[in-house]
């Protein structure tokens, strides 16, 4: 099965080829085009922000950090129909866990009454909770996740900041020439 270039979720079905590349969403395609424009960032700027950002306070919950990108994982069913997604949040650990607990909850208690998707995704969307759970990033170190969120963050903001006029003028690239 396929995976996502950007986030590397599996892809049941959906799958958005651009780019020469698959993504499971539309939102995935953007950011992959934006991270492609976010080499040009320096990377000075990208540590910088993404050490303040892991420091914390928690955007969520005004705590103290690490913070970091966490996932929690839902799913919920009716008849033929399920819908499931996985949804990154930057924030503290504690309010990654509550978001996880609800996660699994939620899906425990919704997801499976669907045929054939709920039955088989729920227990893959639980599992995935668990795992985030009792795993996550490392609260040492800033995350490669937490990274790329910073890189098209900046990324973003200097696009809308420059408008229709020339671009900014750009550091010498680390990747692949665009
Ligand atoms: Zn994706
Ligand atoms: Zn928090």
């Amino acid at each position: 099965m396929a995976q996502c270039s950007y986030c590397s979720i599996t892809i049941l079905f959906g799958a958005v080829e651009a780019d020469g590349k698959v993504f499971c969403s539309e939102r995935c395609r953007d950011s992959d085009r934006l991270l492609e424009r976010a080499r040009r960032v320096s990377f000075r700027q990208v540590v910088r922000k993404m050490n303040e950002l892991h420091r914390g306070p928690c955007p969520k919950c005004r705590g103290p950090g690490p913070c970091d990108v966490h996932h929690s994982y839902k799913v919920w069913s009716f008849l033929l129909a399920s819908k499931w997604v996985d949804l990154p949040q930057l924030s503290c650990r504690r309010c990654a866990r509550k978001s996880q607990w609800e996660g699994l909850f939620a899906s425990l208690l919704l997801g499976w009454w669907g045929v054939p998707w709920g039955v088989i995704i729920t227990p893959l969307q639980v599992w995935r909770n668990v795992r985030a759970l009792w795993g996550g990033p490392d609260p040492k170190r800033p995350s490669d996740e937490l990274e790329k969120l910073v890189r098209v963050g900046l990324a973003g903001r200097q696009q809308a900041e420059s408008g229709n006029g020339p671009e900014p003028p750009s550091l010498p690239a680390t990747g692949s020439p665009v």
